[in-house]
């Protein structure tokens, strides 16, 4: 099985070299962008490729609105912020997730509250929010939803559509509303997914994108918020952009705010990466429906696929061994051949900065952490 992994990627990347987990893709029209935002002298936090890729983002997903910022992680603590988050208050999320998602919440103020995911899409469980809710968590009287062994008020809930496969949102949601809560989605690994056509990010009040250089497309570092409620959008817009008051050339802010808009130097460069999504996209189900094919006869390795009623980005591969023995032998012999795979992130319960983080029972992620290998994911390279 090992050989034959090794053998499938050194074809399918033409390469005898390493093989990274993922790499971004440029051409002469990326260099061209960047140069053009050089060349006009708008680098920094204004300019038109800004608004332009905003525009771009929006009309892409079908979202009414996308607010940038510097990077998705930026773009997570607006949008909690606006959604209301304050200190002293509980965010439920998930525990298998990059660290960004609780140190959203943690900046913040606010603590995570760590349930379980379900092993189809990876994403939080809506059968597990519910059971937790329902056994942990009371209504107040004016209408909010409180922990009642922490007495904190629980104030959002963050799903995440890991490795672009898109999370149960029209459950979650059913969950969500019944308790009033508000669902901002960590869609940072997601875009070009989509649940029954509609794009991952723009099921909840709010979601979250990243362009960091690892993910489906790059803005160096980047994030944006994507919201249908123009005046959350505008919120969002307002707190990232220091609070300035619109004027010809006061300096007036009415509230402490962040600097978190994203430059106008990395806007250009997502500008040209958007238009490529669809090649992009494209190679990356290809190589999805190989791999598919590489693993099914092999006994012992399951191969994660999109879930039911979706199309996912399939940004990171990803497959299933049996048990942590399994997973580590193929750590060390794909590793050693060059190819860079890796584990799923340590569980974020289990990270010293939030160990003491209420959490319900979270079997399915443990179970998850010690069997999932990511396998190399790079848009086939030109
Ligand atoms: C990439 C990522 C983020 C945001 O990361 P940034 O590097 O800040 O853009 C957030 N959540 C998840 C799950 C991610 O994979």
């Amino acid at each position: 099985m090992f050989d034959e992994l090794i053998g499938f990627l050194r074809q399918w990347y033409r390469t005898d070299g390493p093989i990274p987990l993922h790499e971004p893709r440029f051409g002469p029209a990326e260099e061209h962008g960047v140069a053009g935002a050089v060349r006009s002298t708008f680098v920094s936090s204004v300019g038109p490729e800004v608004d332009r890729f905003e525009a771009d983002l929006a009309n892409r997903t079908g979202s009414r609105r996308a607010v940038c910022t510097v990077n998705g992680t930026a773009g997570l603590e607006v949008a909690l912020r606006v959604a209301g988050v304050e200190p002293g208050q509980e965010v439920i999320t998930q525990p298998l997730s990059f660290v960004a998602t609780a140190n959203a919440i943690a900046h913040l103020g606010a603590t995570p509250v760590f349930i379980d995911v379900e092993a189809e899409t990876l994403g939080l469980s809506p059968g597990a929010l519910e059971t937790w809710l329902d056994d942990s968590a009371e209504r107040t009287d004016e209408g909010t939803c409180r922990n009642r062994l922490t007495g904190k008020r629980i104030a959002a809930v963050v799903p995440m559509h890991t490795f672009g496969h898109p999370a149960r949102m029209n459950e979650l949601l059913a969950v969500a509303d019944r308790w009033n809560l508000p669902v901002v989605e960590d869609a940072a690994e997601a875009l070009g997914s989509t649940r029954q056509g509609l794009a991952a990010g723009t099921f909840g009040l709010m979601g979250c994108l990243s362009f960091n250089g690892n993910k489906i497309i790059t803005t160096g570092g980047g994030g944006a918020i994507l919201t249908d409620a123009e005046d959350l959008a505008d919120r969002a817009r307002h707190l990232s952009t220091t609070a300035r008051k619109k004027h010809a050339w006061l300096y007036e802010h009415d509230q402490v705010a962040w600097n978190y808009r994203m430059p106008n130097l990395n806007a250009a460069l997502g500008c040209v990466q958007l238009t490529r999504l669809d090649e992009f996209l494209a190679d990356k189900r290809q190589l999805a429906e190989a791999y598919g094919k590489l693993f099914a006869p092999i006994d012992g390795v399951e191969f994660i696929s999109e879930p039911p009623g979706c199309r996912s980005n399939y940004w990171l591969n990803a497959i299933l061994l049996p048990d942590r023995n399994a997973r580590d032998e193929l750590l060390r012999r794909t590793n050693r051949a060059g190819l860079a795979t890796r584990p799923v992130w340590t569980l974020l319960c289990d990270l010293p900065m939030y160990r003491a983080a209420p959490a319900g029972p979270l079997d399915q992620a443990r179970n998850l952490e010690e069997r999932i290998v990511n396998l190399p994911s790079s848009a086939r390279m030109p």
